[in-house]
């Protein structure tokens, strides 16, 4: 007879280890329980009790204070007049959807992270898809910020030279103790100033508290600057006795796809790589003044496929002929890319040859929508599903400095190869290289400017994060 310790050790256990709340209708969002139970190994990193707690009582205060409660009428009642009457018990941060949608996936994880930190309430734009893409996270409510929102016209322009915004606030000496605003604009992107990055800073948090309107654009996966405030460490530690595992536990309690993108994903999962003996996910992501089909890239996911022994080589047609056994192992290849050039060639490839290791190769690329179109919803929709059946490979191979990539490895709980980011049209050598941990690059440098060792390395100030986290996109060896 299982106890319900052992219950949570099973493969099929459908709330992983108590990530899950069962407090929903499985119909509605038929991705929530039924990924881990059908489509997923179980994944080695649980969830702590205490991250468990956490995410219980998050609930329960969105539950309170989200839309439609007396608490958000109460604290949207005067936002946008200017005064600075009473807003009631709940604080909130609303997250702006900008850029494509890797990036909108790691700052909307690394938004509610801070949320759960700081007891605020998170609330998306709905303005674009979100809800053509991702199902209600938090039982009994809602977490899409309601089109009435007082300061919804007004969002769209807020930039770095917003007089709210925090790092300008700073630079204009516009902050004081004793003066609360009752909103703050963030602006955390790669191209945040040294003040916005003070956000971060444990004496600016303490007063940032008590501001009842957080309103954040975001392109950085910021979780790694969290564990840099020293405030916020030991939280984090006990909700991430695993650091490399923040995204992924947080990722996979956050995003379930909607009933159609879960068609997407199932009907091909079922389709091409049910059967596969092992899979093997490549994403090929193009950052060149060019983007197409390049032959260095082709040439550099071969050099890199095949010095992993990640795909065998051709047979030769004089070589000796491979020691093929009585049934051949099934490889399947999923390729993601805006273009269809590299799955063909690959395709070509293994259809023309039998492999070196008798290994049978088929290639399979859902889809090749040739330029990226952010916010049309039958695009983002396809791109979700592809890094989601590229979460359900056994091993990838992912572009450095693509957050997509990101999202698909540390979602499937899996340490990449990163691709290096190719130089002069030439394939980088070596091409790829291991990384350290499944967790999203920061991107850009975080800054650890708080106090006296301002303009410091980062990275020696806090090693773990440069080990876990890295920076500039590619985890080194170390
Ligand atoms: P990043 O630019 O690589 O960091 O990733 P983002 O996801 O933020 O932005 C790239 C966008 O381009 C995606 O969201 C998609 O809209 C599109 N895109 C890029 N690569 C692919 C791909 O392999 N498949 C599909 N379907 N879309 C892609």
């Amino acid at each position: 007879i299982a106890t319900n310790n052992e219950e949570f050790e099973t493969p099929g256990d459908k709330l992983i280890g108590g990530l899950l709340t069962a407090d929903f209708d499985e119909r509605s969002c038929v991705s929530r329980y039924h990924q881990s139970l059908l489509y997923r190994k179980p994944s080695p990193y649980k969830p702590s009790e205490y991250l468990v707690s956490k995410l219980r009582s998050y609930e329960k205060l969105h539950k309170r204070c989200g839309p439609g409660t007396d608490s958000y009428r109460e604290a949207t009642k005067n936002l946008g007049h200017g005064g600075e009457k009473s807003v009631g018990e709940c604080r909130y941060i609303v997250w702006v959807a900008v850029y494509g949608l890797g990036n909108r996936i790691l700052t909307l994880a690394s938004v509610f992270l801070y949320a759960l930190l700081t007891e605020r309430v998170v609330l998306v734009d709905q303005s674009k898809d979100i809800s053509d893409l991702f199902c209600e996270p938090f039982p009994g409510t809602s977490w899409l910020l309601p089109l009435d929102f007082p300061l919804t016209k007004q969002i769209d322009g807020y930039n770095m030279g917003y007089s709210r915004c925090y790092g300008t606030m700073l630079n204009n000496h516009a902050i004081s103790a004793n003066s609360t605003p009752p909103h703050l604009y963030l602006h955390i992107l790669h191209d945040s100033r040294d003040e916005d990055k003070m956000f971060f800073c444990a004496k600016d948090q303490a007063m940032i508290d008590k501001v009842p309107w957080l309103i954040v654009k975001a392109n950085v996966y910021f979780v790694p600057s969290l564990w840099f405030n020293p405030a916020l460490q030991a939280e984090l530690t006990k909700m991430f006795p695993q650091k490399e595992a923040s995204f992924h536990l947080l990722g996979r309690y956050l995003f379930h796809p909607t009933n159609q993108v879960w068609g997407i994903v199932t009907n091909y999962y079922n389709a091409h790589l049910a059967r596969a003996d092992e899979r093997l996910g490549l994403q090929i992501r193009i950052f060149s003044d060019q983007p197409g089909y390049l032959q260095h890239v082709m040439d550099q996911v071969l050099s890199c496929t095949q010095r992993e022994k990640l795909l065998p080589q051709v047979a030769t047609k004089e070589g000796p002929k491979a020691n093929v056994s009585e049934t051949p192992k099934l490889k399947a290849v999923l390729v993601t890319s805006l273009y269809p050039e590299y799955s063909d060639r690959l395709k070509k490839m293994f259809s023309e040859r039998p492999s070196s290791t008798g290994e049978i190769i088929e290639v399979y690329q859902p889809s090749g929508e040739r330029y990226q179109q952010t916010d049309k919803k039958l695009h983002d929709q396809k791109a979700l599903a592809e890094m989601y059946l590229l979460s359900l490979t056994d091993k990838i191979v992912t572009s450095a400095r693509s957050t997509f990539g990101y999202v698909a490895h540390s979602l499937g709980g899996l340490k990449p190869w990163l691709l290096y980011q190719p130089k002069d049209a030439t394939a980088p050598d070596p091409p790829c290289v291991r990384s350290t941990s499944m967790e999203p690059c920061h991107l850009t440098p975080p800054s650890h400017g708080c106090d006296a060792e301002w303009g410091t390395d980062s990275g020696k100030v806090v090693p773990f994060v440069r080990h876990f986290f890295c920076a500039l996109g590619v985890k080194m060896k170390l």
